[in-house]
């Protein structure tokens, strides 16, 4: 089996595969482990149940802090009375999630092809022949597109990804600031922005933009044009380690499968990523599939 795609539910079903015996290879586009950006923020329980379910729920917790993460519409929901032993989240970081996977996967002995694209493929009624991008191709039984919302396989397959298109746009990076600002959560009319510090480094900024539908990479101009419209003052903002935009567009995959192609995690379905939920639900798809 090959899985295209090495973030979080590509790792989880590869590592899934190997326990029940599956002869399973990974090909994954980074050529490094580490994640650009800090994207996820946690676990939710019902993912932490699945890891302690194949015995790696303690490597999550004793890097993370545990806290009640759940809600609603921004509402906290306190699950302590939950029956389950895992009864609240954990804040910890998608690259520090996504690097404790990939430990798990090594251990389990699953090759993982970095630096390689998944180019395209062609299936038949035995197997699937998979083009990567150093010239080679793999022959497999099975195609299991985790490759993100953007999804090569899925398109390559003819699958069509209806949903509902963005109301609200926001930009998100981390950035250094010359002055303090107005740290946490503020909400108005134009909706919700947030000014916060990851640990000891750069400043985590979140902000709702006044307009929608602008396309290509967001720059610092642009972020700092966000931040006067809300704050009045883009409080210095500066060394940018990494900006990126995202909406509240919302897509399902019309069919998980065709053939001997699959998809899970965000190839399958994207969602709302603020408190949202698609790692969780990613790791949980593969879980399910595996
Ligand atoms: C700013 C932001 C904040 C978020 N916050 C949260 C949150 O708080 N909680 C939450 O649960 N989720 C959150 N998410 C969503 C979460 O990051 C995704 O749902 C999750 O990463 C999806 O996992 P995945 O493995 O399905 O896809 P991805 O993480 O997108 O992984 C796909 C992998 O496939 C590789 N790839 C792509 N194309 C190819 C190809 N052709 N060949 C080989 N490899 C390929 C990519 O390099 C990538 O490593 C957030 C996302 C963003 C952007």
């Amino acid at each position: 089996m090959v899985v295209a795609g090495g973030g979080p539910t590509g790792l989880m079903l590869a590592g899934e595969l190997a326990l029940a015996g599956v002869d399973v290879a990974i090909v994954e586009r980074r050529s490094s482990q580490d994640l650009i950006g800090s994207r996820a923020g946690g676990l939710h329980a019902r993912t932490i149940e699945i890891f302690d379910q194949r015995g790696i729920a303690d490597r999550f917790l004793s890097q993370g802090q545990v806290a009640q993460v759940a809600g609603f519409a921004w509402i906290r929901l306190d699950i302590s009375d939950f029956p389950t032993r895992h009864n609240y989240g954990l804040a910890l970081w998608q690259n520090q999630i996504e690097r404790i996977l990939a430990g798990w996967v090594g251990e389990l002995g699953v090759p993982i092809y970095r630096g390689r694209d998944v180019r395209g493929f062609a299936q038949d009624d035995a197997g699937v022949d998979i083009e990567i991008s150093d010239g080679e191709s793999l022959r497999a039984h099975y195609l299991v597109g985790c490759d993100g919302g953007r999804s090569l396989i899925r398109k390559a397959a003819g699958i069509e990804f209806p949903g509902w298109d963005p109301t609200t746009s926001h930009l998100i990076a981390e950035v250094e600031l010359a002055e303090e600002p107005e740290w946490g959560l503020r909400r108005d009319a134009l909706g919700i922005h947030s000014l916060s510090r990851v640990e000891d480094g750069p400043v985590r900024v979140m902000v709702t933009e006044q307009r929608l539908g602008r396309t290509g990479e967001p720059t610092l101009r642009d972020l700092s044009e966000a931040l006067v419209a809300v704050y009045g003052t883009d409080y210095g903002i500066h060394s940018p380690t990494w900006i990126s935009r995202f909406t509240d567009t919302t897509r399902q995959a019309a069919a998980y499968r065709d053939g001997r192609v699959l998809l899970a995690g965000d190839a399958a379905h994207v969602h709302y990523p603020v408190g949202g939920q698609g790692l969780n639900t990613g790791v949980q798809d593969a879980a399910n599939l595996g």
